[in-house]
Order: structure tokens, then C-alpha cells, then sequence
């Protein structure tokens, strides 16, 4: 397999998938340049050896062009962190960007618009009415699979060789991350740098597991991470299912949680899964106490208690002191950490007590030698924004595609560069 380091990109134009999908405020300033940051390694490589980056990425999901989602937003910090006028396509497969791309000179950089205003990069139909017939969705899903090789094809022209560096999206089968592959012979596809290091996390967590093996999983609804669940209980040895979860699982054992998040319809998957962790033999950790708010808002008036005494009108928003406790003392002991979802609504401040007690607990397991591996959105803000991510072992820029890896399922991104089937 071709590698970066080894690839000489002098005179050479390479095309960069990369995953500049950061935040933006109202005003279309970057709140969290974290994943453009990211991919400066190997931007910067391929500049310095003489190439050219043809970079790509979506940002958002549009529904087709749109101007909320344009990468002209991002422009110019991108210039600013490269040091380079950075040049942009407003169409990422127009002839705008057939002629910049063709022109473009050693040092050069050019970024094309966001790939997803075009249905064909995901490859999955836009527009269809609700009611649309079964005949109708697969015709529209031919058309666009059709259109996805013109597509993909066009892309892969306007470079020599192609680089993926979008961790992020490596789990997706799109035409910028794993159809273009095609398009290029062996020794002209690699891994960017950032994919190189993530893979390299995802391979450690996997292949030799120091345990005990803990899994921290957060967030809002059991239903969104019901499979890497499922598969963590084949791997850990505690899992602690915190968050907005934690209520499904207490409303399912006959706790009372006022107006707490549930969702009703997981309620047996909820106590199924207590049960597969008892015949597992894994320790399945679930908050024991709350802080509890009157309104779902920051200033709400606050309150603590059992998670199975909230009183009507009160909602859990983070885990209470005990429940703080008893998860550092699991945290703490343990060998192999992976952190995935907030232990509340960490973006109110008043709730993110919770989620920095996890951090703090994280950092001091791997100050002892554990090697901690935190991934996804949230719980990467959260690391960010406790000042932790240089305190535990390895930071993801991933989060399903984190996911997907540690239940060891195939990328697409990462098998497209490797040369087998997804
Ligand atoms: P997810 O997108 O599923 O990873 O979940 C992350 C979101 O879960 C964050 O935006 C949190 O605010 C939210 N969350 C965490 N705990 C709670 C809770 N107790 N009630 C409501 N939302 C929560």
C-alpha cells in the first residue's frame, strides 16, 4: 500500500478528501476549526514537496446548493492556516472547476464547493415525493447511482493521484471517499496523515485490548447506538450507558422519571440489554443519581435525586455526585477507556458537571497507563472544552465512523485505499 510519506507529490496534483464539515455561527464564523486543523499535516506535506491540493469535503447536509452551506465560508481561515491564497470552485464538478483544477500550479491550492450539494455524492436520490411508490424510489436510486460514476468519474480528472484524509466519513461509501479510489492505480491512492493516525487508534483499541476494558457510551437516545452496543458487550468489560439513555433504562425498570428524554418503544431493547450484559459477564454501570432541571434550559432551577424519584415536571440534564463517584472508580481501574457521548446536556453549563468528572477521570486512568481513545462530536467538544484532549491518549476526528471501526466492520473509506471489497 502507498503511504504519504513515501509518495513524492512534486508537479503532482492530488485530490484531498478531507472533512472540513466544522461548525459556523449565525454569521458563518468557524466556532471549532478543530478538523481543518486537523488535516494541515497533510496539506502541508503535499505542498512542500511541490504538488498541488485539490481539496474536497461536504460541510452539513444540504439538500442541494444551498448558501447556509457553502465552503466559501471557510475560505479564507483555511488560506490563513495554510499560509496559501487558497483558490475556490463555486461548483465543485462545473467547468469553473475543470479549468482552476487544470491550471493549477505546484503550491497551488484549490477548494471545490461542498460535494454534497450534489445528490450523487451519497449516492442516494433527492426530491422524492412522500408517497413516492417502491417503483418509483428505485428508479430514482438507479438514477442516481448512474449519475455517480459521471460524477465520481469527473472528480478523479482533475487529479494524479488521490488522498483520503476524511476519518469522519470513512464509513460512508460516497463518490469522494471510497468510489474515486477506483479510479486510481495502487501506488496513487494513500491515507492522508489523520486517517494514518486513526487507524492506527482503532487498531490498538482492537488488536491488544489492556483490560479492563471500559466503554463510556453518552448522548440522547438509545435507538442511535443501539448496534455499537450490542457489539460492545462482545468486547468490554464495563460499559457505562449514560446521558439521555440512562432514562429509557430507568423507566424500563420501574423508575420514575418525570420528564425526563425516553424513548418509549426501546424500553425492552433497554431491559434485553441489561440482560445480555448479565449472561456477558460484563458490568453494565447506569447512573444512580440525577441532577435534575424544571425546564430544559440552562437557568432552570436545578435540583439532585434518585433517578428513580423524578418528580413530575423535573427532567434529568446530568448525573447526580454518586453516580460521578461510582463511575471514576470503574474509570479509574481500567486499562483501555473509549469515550463516546456526554454524560448530560453539556452545553448548558450548569450540566456539565458530569461529563468533566468523566474527563478528569479519564486523564487520571491514563496518567496510570490506560490508553484512553475519545471520538465523536460531543464528547470531543467536551474534552476541548475542559482543556483535556492533550490528557488522554488519542482524540478521534470520527464519530459513527469511530463507531463503526470499533465494532469492527470494513470502512469504505479505508478498504477503497487498501484495495478490498466494502
Ligand atoms: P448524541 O447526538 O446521541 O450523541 O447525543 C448528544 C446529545 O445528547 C447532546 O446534545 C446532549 O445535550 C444530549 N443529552 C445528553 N444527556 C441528556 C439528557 N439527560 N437529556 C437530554 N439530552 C441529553
Amino acid at each position: 500500500m502507498q503511504t504519504i510519506d513515501n509518495f513524492n507529490f512534486a508537479g503532482k496534483k492530488a485530490f484531498v478528501r478531507v472533512d472540513f464539515n466544522v461548525p459556523l455561527d449565525e454569521n458563518f464564523n468557524i466556532t471549532d476549526d478543530t478538523r481543518i486543523r486537523a488535516a494541515l499535516p497533510t496539506l502541508k506535506k503535499i505542498l512542500s514537496d511541490g504538488g498541488s491540493p485539490i481539496i474536497g469535503s461536504h460541510l452539513g447536509r444540504p439538500k442541494g446548493p444551498t448558501d447556509k452551506f457553502s465552503l466559501k465560508h471557510i475560505l479564507g481561515h483555511v488560506s490563513e492556516l495554510l499560509g496559501v491564497d487558497v483558490q475556490f470552485a463555486s461548483d465543485c464538478v462545473g467547468e469553473e472547476a475543470a479549468v482552476k483544477a487544470a491550471s493549477l500550479q505546484p503550491g497551488e491550492v484549490l477548494l471545490l464547493e461542498n460535494l454534497r450539494f450534489y445528490a450523487e455524492e451519497e449516492g442516494k436520490p433527492r426530491g422524492l415525493a412522500e408517497d413516492a411508490s417502491d417503483e418509483e424510489k428505485k428508479a430514482a436510486k438507479k438514477a442516481v447511482k448512474e449519475s455517480q460514476q459521471d460524477f465520481t468519474k469527473k472528480l478523479a480528472s482533475y487529479a494524479d493521484c488521490y488522498v483520503n484524509d476524511a476519518f469522519g466519513t470513512a464509513h460512508r461509501a460516497h463518490a469522494s471517499t471510497a468510489l474515486i479510489a477506483a479510479y486510481f492505480d495502487t501506488d496513487n491512492k494513500m491515507f492522508g496523515y489523520l486517517m494514518e493516525k486513526e487507524v492506527k487508534a482503532v487498531e490498538k483499541v482492537l488488536k491488544d485490548i489492556a483490560r479492563p476494558f471500559t466503554a463510556i457510551m453518552g448522548g440522547s437516545k438509545v435507538s442511535s447506538k443501539i448496534e455499537i452496543i450490542e457489539n460492545l458487550l462482545n468486547k468490554v468489560d464495563n460499559l457505562i450507558i449514560t446521558g439521555g439513555m440512562t432514562y429509557t433504562f430507568t423507566k424500563a425498570q420501574g423508575g420514575k422519571i418525570g420528564n425526563s428524554i425516553v424513548e418509549d418503544d426501546k424500553m425492552e431493547l433497554a431491559l434485553e440489554l441489561i440482560q445480555k450484559a448479565k449472561e456477558k459477564g460484563v458490568n453494565l454501570v447506569l447512573a444512580v443519581d440525577a441532577k435534575i432541571a424544571n425546564d430544559f434550559n440552562n437557568d432552570a432551577q436545578t435540583n439532585f435525586c434518585s433517578v428513580n424519584t423524578i418528580p413530575d415536571g423535573w427532567e434529568g440534564l446530568d448525573i447526580g455526585p454518586e453516580t460521578e463517584k461510582i463511575y471514576a472508580e470503574v474509570i479509574e481501574r481500567s486499562k483501555t477507556i473509549l469515550w463516546n457521548g456526554p454524560t448530560g446536556v453539556f452545553e448548558f453549563e450548569n450540566f456539565t458537571h458530569g461529563s468533566r468528572s468523566v474527563g478528569e477521570a479519564i486523564v487520571k486512568a491514563t496518567q496510570n497507563g490506560a490508553f484512553s481513545l475519545v471520538g465523536g462530536g460531543d464528547s470531543v467538544a467536551c474534552v476541548n472544552k475542559f482543556h483535556m484532549a492533550d490528557k488522554v491518549s488519542y482524540v478521534s476526528t470520527g464519530g459513527g465512523a469511530l463507531l463503526e471501526a470499533i465494532e469492527g466492520k470494513t470502512l469504505p473509506g479505508i478498504a477503497a485505499i487498501q484495495g478490498i471489497p466494502y
